[in-house]
C-alpha cells in the first residue's frame, strides 16, 4: 500500500514489505556510493606505549552520503556482509590502503596499515590473490599490513578461514585477532590460527583505571598474548591514566581518542608532524 506523507510524498509502507524494500534500496544505495566516491578512508594511529612512536594506522571506513552526512560503518558493514557487498567494499579498503602507504613511504615514513576483514572475506577463495595484486600494484611489501580478523568471522566457519588466514599469513602479512575477548572459544582459535596480535577489545580498556574486574582482564589478556609470543594492543585508550596503566601492564602498543580520533586519510602527514613536535 502507498501512502501520502503530509510533505506531499508518496510512501510505500506495507508492513511485509517494508524490510526487504529497505534492504533493496540500501544496496541499491551501497552500489552507487562506490560509483559516486562517497566512501572516505579515515585512518587512526597506533602507537608504542613506551614510547609514544606511531608504528602504524588502522583503516577505517565512512560513508559521506548526500542526505544522511557522515554514516558509521555499524550502520551498513553488517548490511553489506549480509549480502556479500562487503567484498566490494574491503576491495575498496585494501586498494585505498595501499595507495596511502605508498604515499607515505614516499616522504620516508613507514607505517603499518591494519584493515578490518569480515567473515566473508574471510570465505573469498579469491582475496589472497586479489590482496597480492594490489600490493604488486603499489610496490608493497605483503608486511606493511596487518589484517584484523574477529573471532566471529572465523567460527562462522572455521575450516575454510583457517585455510584463508594460512595462505594470507604465508605471503608474509600479519594477522590481528580483533575485540579479543568478546567472542566464543577463542582459546582452541588462537593455538591453531597464524595469529601476530591480540587486540583487546575496548569495552575493558575504557573503564579500567577505576574497574578491578576490568583490569584483571586486561593483565590476564596482555600475559596471555605474550606468553604465546604475540604483540598485545589496547584499543578504546581515552586517558592519560589508562595510557600510563596499560604500559604498566606492560601492553605493546595502543589506539584511542585520548591520542586521535580516526581522521580522514589526507590529514594523517598533518597529525604526525603536530604529534612529534
Ligand atoms: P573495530 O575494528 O573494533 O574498530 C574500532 C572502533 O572503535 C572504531 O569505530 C573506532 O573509531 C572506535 N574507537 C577508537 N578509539 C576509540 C576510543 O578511544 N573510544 C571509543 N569509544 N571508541 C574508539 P568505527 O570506526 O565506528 O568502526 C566500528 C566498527 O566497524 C569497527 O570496529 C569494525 O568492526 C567495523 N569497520 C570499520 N571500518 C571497516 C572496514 O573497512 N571493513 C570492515 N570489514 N569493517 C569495518
Ligand atoms: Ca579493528
Ligand atoms: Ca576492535
Ligand atoms: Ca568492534
Amino acid at each position: 500500500t502507498a501512502k501520502l506523507r503530509n510533505d506531499g510524498a508518496v510512501v510505500y509502507d506495507a508492513a511485509m514489505d517494508k524490510s526487504s524494500e529497505k534492504s533493496l534500496s540500501l544496496l541499491s544505495e551501497l552500489r552507487k556510493a562506490i560509483e559516486r566516491e562517497q566512501f572516505r578512508l579515515y585512518v587512526q594511529p597506533k602507537l608504542l606505549l613506551g614510547s609514544g612512536q606511531v608504528v602504524g594506522v588502522e583503516a577505517l571506513i565512512r560513508w559521506v552520503h548526500p542526505e544522511r552526512g557522515n554514516v558509521f560503518p555499524d550502520e551498513f558493514i553488517p548490511f553489506a556482509e549480509q549480502t556479500g557487498f562487503i567484498r566490494v567494499l574491503t576491495g575498496w579498503v585494501l586498494e585505498k590502503s595501499a595507495a596511502l602507504c605508498r604515499d607515505l613511504a614516499a616522504q620516508g615514513v613507514h607505517l603499518k596499515l591494519s584493515v578490518n576483514l569480515s567473515t566473508r572475506d574471510l570465505l573469498d577463495q579469491h582475496l589472497p590473490q586479489k590482496f597480492a595484486d594490489i600490493l604488486a600494484h603499489h610496490g608493497l611489501a605483503p608486511s606493511s599490513f596487518c589484517l584484523e580478523i574477529t573471532e566471529s568471522a572465523i567460527m562462522d566457519d572455521p575450516v575454510r578461514a583457517q585455510h584463508t588466514l594460512a595462505r594470507l599469513h604465508a605471503m608474509g602479512v600479519d594477522l590481528s585477532i580483533d575485540d579479543f575477548g568478546t567472542g566464543y572459544s577463542s582459546l582452541a582459535y588462537l593455538k591453531r590460527l597464524p595469529v601476530d596480535e591480540l587486540k583487546i577489545d575496548k569495552s575493558f580498556v575504557l573503564n579500567m583505571e577505576h574497574d578491578e574486574g576490568d583490569k584483571k582482564i586486561v593483565r590476564s589478556t596482555i600475559d596471555l598474548g605474550h606468553n604465546m609470543g604475540l604483540r598485545v594492543v589496547a584499543e578504546g585508550i581515552e586517558s592519560a591514566a589508562v595510557w600510563r596503566l596499560l604500559a604498566e601492564l606492560g601492553c605493546d602498543q595502543g589506539q584511542g581518542y585520548f591520542m586521535s580520533r580516526p581522521i580522514p586519510c589526507e590529514q594523517l602527514p598533518a597529525w604526525l608532524v603536530q604529534w612529534q613536535a
